[in-house]
């Protein structure tokens, strides 16, 4: 896997974050022809064909459809918000269930309410759902954020059984912490979106440490930092 935009690339894992603004060639149908060398056209054929297999699945299928539907009608107009309920309607799901961050049960009632205006019938769940004590995973005092006393632990996998046994057949997830989140998509048994993705210093866009990574948080980088300094996108391309 190349790291080092300074190393020559080693052609052997698929590589797009390499893939230079002026390629890009898998959006006009051209990557076997124009991708580079690390582009997944060109070494791992093997997996597109695998996925392609996949999409014979009905409900894979569906949801592949209804999702690039939604993309386009309501491309750079619609809210995320909105992309939420309009997915769900064409996906015909009666019941969502919303996995919560507790720092965020006001939004999550917002959603909550917004949910219902559309017909939907909601369910949702707080992370520290039962009080469970963070001894209980095997934590020490010492590494709670305010040692001394009861911690409750984020509970994810708790959140994804309430949400099953609710009947929810879609499960918007709203600012669960990096892994909980993970523990939460694990144990889902309906699809899940995100609707927020939780960074405590950046307000919630966790992008915005790529942007700046250049200036304001190159704290990022590890000691292996490229020499080269990254490009950011030019402004002006179609947005994603
Ligand atoms: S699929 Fe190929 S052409 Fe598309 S971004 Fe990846 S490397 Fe580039």
């Amino acid at each position: 896997m190349p790291l080092k935009e300074t190393n020559a690339p080693k052609y052997h894992d698929a590589a797009c974050a390499y893939c230079p603004s002026t390629v890009r060639a898998c959006r006009q149908g051209e990557s076997a022809e124009r991708g580079p060398g690390y582009c997944p056209s060109k070494v791992a054929q093997g997996a597109i064909d695998s996925a392609a297999a996949k999409y014979a699945d009905p409900f894979t299928r569906k949801i592949a459809q209804e999702s690039a539907r939604v993309e386009s009608e309501g491309y750079c107009r619609w809210t995320r918000v909105e992309e939420v309920c309009q997915f769900a309607k064409k996906m015909g799901f009666k019941k969502i269930g919303i996995a919560t961050c507790i720092s965020f049960v006001d939004q999550a009632r917002v959603l909550s309410d917004i949910l219902e205006s559309h017909g939907f019938e909601v369910a949702s769940a707080a992370c520290k759902n039962g009080s469970v004590g963070k001894e209980e995973i095997g934590l020490k005092d010492s590494e709670k954020i305010r040692p001394g006393g009861h911690e409750s632990m984020c509970n994810p996998v708790s959140q994804a059984e309430l949400l099953n046994d609710a009947g929810c057949e879609f499960n918007v997830v709203l600012g669960l912490c990096v892994g909980h989140d993970s523990l939460f998509f694990q144990h889902s048994e309906g699809p899940v979106t995100t609707l927020v993705a939780k960074d405590r210093v950046l307000a919630h866009n966790p992008v915005g440490a790529l942007m700046l990574a250049e200036s304001y948080y190159d704290r990022v980088w590890g000691p292996d930092r490229p020499e080269k300094p990254h490009k950011l996108p030019k402004e002006g391309r179609r947005p994603n």
